[in-house]
């Protein structure tokens, strides 16, 4: 152990407990301060969603008073990382910096250019991985090759994660070389905010909140995932994640998204239900929820390994795919006004909560790109603008495989938003919920949107024929090129 000072830079790994990178600082030296960099390429991006902003300065001011507990400080700037941290590092006299990698194209350039500018300064990095269960470079094919498809991925990543069982726990002891005074230890020059900005200040303020099913800070996602985990739902996870009226799903996603739970905790509370559970269908609701923290990691995996499914389809045919693009019927697709109750329904909890159930996601997705005929490039950067758990990985994999443009072969599949309504809302119990203008409107109506001029009192008339659409894009689709 050294005395030498270290500073944890935290970007998506907003706690303390199990976090490798600040555990392997902790371990190397009693004098770790904690930093995080507001970068205002990020905070000003077109898609940066005011949940988020929330998510994040809700969560950070619970991280600044854990370091506080901790006998340490987060010190919190404004800049480009690649200026900022090699100044602070100076500042402070600190000798070497770590922090958890990142998987999305943005973010590995920037540390890539923080570690160059860093080192150039004389500073040591360090970095190891913290935010999947296992490490893209140690889940390949046989063949050596990266996963592109779902099943054997999750079969490998399974046993590769029963097997290793790594903890990150960590003792943060209080600084021996006492707290830094931000009035007189750091010098005025650098970036550092006494104070954490509002939302309001970045200029995007978010009312959501108390319709959100997130919750910012360490102590509220330990909190949820022991609700989720210890009572009813996790046991019963499957069919139950499948009906947006129900809380059948934890609401973990900005948690995980944000790193306030890492996927470790969220695993081995999965596996503590296990022990517990006593039928096949608790065993077998627990695997399901598994294997969505194994989508997680599957679309971050793909993402670290072909970077290029940010910039758009996976297979190339798709770029060649002729939309309709009706500037009209996508802004009436994101305000919740297409018409077709289950759709509105959803787009307005987005709207007005920052969230949206995972079933009702997949529906309006198929419905923008398979019914309006849009480019899923606009639903995905919609979803950013909006989403609490924006996530580009999940995201981007989310969209791909609802437009078939992504790695997963299967056949094309199209939606029919009255039959899902009708499987997975039967009771319209959802749809009245987020429309509360047609709480009057009987369930049936509601379901296939097939409402009477004077019930609709205002509500749109459908703006397509679902029937007429899906044989359009067919038609479209088979004009495509074959891969
Ligand atoms: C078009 C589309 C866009 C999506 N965009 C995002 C996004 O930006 N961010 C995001 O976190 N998820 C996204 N998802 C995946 C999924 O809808 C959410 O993760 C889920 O609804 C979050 O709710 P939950 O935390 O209650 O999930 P649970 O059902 O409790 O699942 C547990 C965790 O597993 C992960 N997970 C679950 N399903 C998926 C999935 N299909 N892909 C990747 N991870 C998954 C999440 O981290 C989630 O918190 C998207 C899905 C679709 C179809």
């Amino acid at each position: 152990m050294t005395t030498e000072r270290w500073l944890f830079w935290h970007r998506r790994d907003l706690r303390l407990a199990d976090n490798l990178g600040l555990a392997a600082a902790a371990a190397a030296t009693p004098a770790v301060t904690g930093v995080f960099v507001l970068d205002p390429a990020i905070l000003s991006a077109a898609d940066m969603a005011p949940a988020r902003v929330w998510f994040l300065l809700e969560s950070l001011k619970e991280l600044q008073q854990r370091w506080r507990d901790a006998g340490s400080r987060l010190l919190v700037l404004q800049g480009d990382p690649a200026v900022v941290l090699p100044q602070l590092a100076g500042a402070i006299g600190a000798g070497v910096v770590a922090w958890n990698r990142d998987v999305e194209p943005y973010g590995r350039e920037r540390d890539r250019r923080v570690a160059a500018a860093l080192q150039a300064a004389g500073r040591k990095v360090l970095v190891g991985w913290d935010q999947l269960l296992v490490a893209p470079e140690d889940l390949k094919t046989g063949g050596g090759d990266p996963y592109r498809v779902y099943g054997p991925f999750q079969r490998n990543w399974r046993a590769q994660v029963t097997r290793k069982q790594v903890h990150g726990d960590l003792e943060l002891r209080p600084d021996p070389s006492g707290l830094l005074d931000l009035g007189t230890d750091l010098p005025e020059a650098l970036p550092v905010l006494r104070d954490l900005p509002t939302a309001e200040a970045l200029g995007k303020s978010f009312s959501g909140a108390d319709l959100c099913p997130c919750r910012p800070g360490e102590a509220a996602a330990m909190e949820q995932l022991q609700g989720f985990c210890d009572g009813a739902v996790l046991l019963a996870y499957e069919p139950g994640r499948n009906f947006p009226a129900e809380p059948g799903t934890s609401g973990l996603s900005a948690a995980l998204k944000f790193g306030t739970l890492s996927p470790r905790q969220a695993w081995w509370a999965a596996q503590a239900a296990r022990e517990l559970a006593r039928s096949d269908e608790a065993r077998e609701s627990i695997q399901v929820w598994e294997q969505e923290l194994a989508w997680r990691e599957f679309y971050q995996q793909a993402l670290f390994h072909f970077p290029e499914l940010a910039d758009g389809p996976y297979r190339p045919q798709w770029k060649l795919f002729p939309w309709d693009n009706n500037r009209a019927h996508f802004e009436a697709w994101c305000d919740g006004l297409t018409g077709m109750p289950i759709i509105d329904a959803a787009m307005r909890q987005l709207n007005e909560s920052g969230w949206m159930h995972n079933r009702c996601r997949m529906i309006v997705a198929s419905f923008l790109v398979k019914d309006l005929i849009c480019d899923w490039r606009w639903g995905e950067q919609a979803f950013m603008q909006r989403l609490v758990d924006g996530d580009l990985a999940a995201n981007n994999g989310g969209w791909q495989w609802s437009a078939s443009s992504g790695m997963d072969p299967k056949p094309l599949r199209i939606f029919n938003p009255a039959t899902q309504a009708s499987k997975f809302d039967a009771e319209a119990t959802y749809i009245r919920q987020w429309l509360p203008e047609l709480r009057h409107v009987n369930s049936k109506d509601l379901i296939s949107g097939e409402i009477t001029p004077m019930e609709r009192r205002g509500y749109p008339e459908p703006l397509i024929s679902h029937k007429h659409q899906q044989a359009r894009f067919k038609a479209l689709y088979a004009s495509l090129p074959k891969a």
